[in-house]
């Protein structure tokens, strides 16, 4: 069995990831040490050899901070929990590369999403915009596109250590254009310790749980290289789940997320037409209470908001019945316009930044 990390599926069962890809769970005291809502509050489940990185964060020394996102489309809010834990891992001491990856969304993905390089950058721009916008600083990014000579020397370097075997073994067939974006996302991943830049030094990547053969496949790479490296760690995170039952957040279907370019009161909308985990009539909500684990609006607030506090008492209202899924989603569709409002004043700046980063 294979996770195919171009396909729309995603994955229902983590489970299958520990149990058939071998992704380790966050253990106790990595998830009570590192001081993000996204332990806290179980968004980070996984990690390949994630410790290494943890011990060099206590002990106050240098590791490399490697994630990045593919310019395939609009940037929603499913998108933004990759930003804010590289943002956490730079303030836990990371050297920091995040790579806008235009060309990796341009040859991976079918003509129908993206019919030319050009439509890639414009995506880029928007999605750098945006997360610039939520605190991505300049210096930390890099576009593939106009990366320096030695990235592309070196994702040459890389195709002579993977085999078609390998490559059909971890991704279950060959694509010539998934074969060239995966050679720069292997280069995204190790370039940082080449002498020419950090050097031989842990490095940890934050992925989506599909992404994980991306992160089996570099890890194979990285021990037959020519190069003194350490295998390349990853974080490994669950979905932010679709705002319909049964329906991941997809750029597809709008209104099953919220886009960071969303007026905030289509945004305000989308909430107040969530799926909820209430129950169908006011008596029984009282009676029952309401079931927070299969609530989109709940599963928002645990991606986003920042008040652990608050949302525990949520959490304990809602199965009570203390409160009402109409007060609720209200309270949340507050929360995410007052968010959008704020994050329109800063998408101003950003916008002529990010042009002037993707096209120079
Ligand atoms: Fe979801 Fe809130 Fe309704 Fe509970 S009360 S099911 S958290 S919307």
């Amino acid at each position: 069995m294979s996770i195919d990390p171009w396909g729309s599926e995603i994955i229902e069962d983590y489970e299958r990831i520990f149990v058939d890809f071998g992704v380790k769970r966050i253990p106790e005291y990595i998830r009570t040490g590192l001081k993000h809502i996204s332990f806290e509050r179980g968004i980070v489940i996984g990690h390949r050899d994630f410790e290494k990185v943890y011990q060099r964060i206590v002990s106050g020394r240098p590791f490399i901070n490697m994630t990045g996102i593919a310019t395939s489309g609009e940037l929603h809010f499913g998108h933004k929990m990759i930003i804010d834990i590289f943002k956490f891992l730079k303030d836990c001491g990371g050297r920091n590369y995040f790579a806008i990856c235009d060309i990796d969304a341009y040859v991976s993905r079918p003509d129908s999403r993206i019919p030319s390089l050009e439509v890639a950058k414009k995506y880029a721009v928007e999605n750098l915009s945006h997360a610039l916008a939520l605190g991505l600083d300049e210096k930390d990014v890099y576009v593939q596109s106009r990366k320096e000579r030695r990235y592309y020397e070196f994702a040459f370097e890389l195709s002579k250590k993977i085999t078609e075997s390998t490559f059909r073994a971890i991704y279950g067939h060959l694509d010539i254009g998934k074969v060239a974006a995966n050679l720069l996302q292997y280069a995204d991943i190790l370039h940082p310790q080449l002498p020419e830049y950090e050097g031989k030094m842990p490095s940890v990547t934050v992925i989506a749980a599909e992404q994980d053969p991306h992160i089996r496949a570099v890890r194979d790479i990285a021990a037959r290289l020519p190069y003194d490296f350490e295998l390349p760690s990853a974080l490994i995170i669950v979905h932010l789940p679709g705002l319909k039952a049964g329906r991941k957040m997809s750029k597809s279907e709008p209104e099953t997320c919220i886009f960071l370019r969303d007026p905030p009161e289509v945004a305000a909308k989308k909430i107040m037409n969530a799926f909820t985990g209430g129950q169908p009539t006011v008596e029984e909500q009282r009676k029952l209470g309401g079931k927070p684990e299969i609530c989109r609006v709940y599963e928002f607030l645990k991606f986003n908001h920042p008040d652990s506090a608050m949302l525990r008492k949520m959490y304990e209202d809602c199965v009570s019945g203390r409160i009402l899924c109409g007060e609720c989603k209200l309270l949340t569709a507050e929360f995410v316009k007052q968010f959008l409002e704020r994050h329109r004043e800063k998408l101003k700046d950003a916008v002529e930044l990010a042009e002037r980063i993707v096209y120079g």
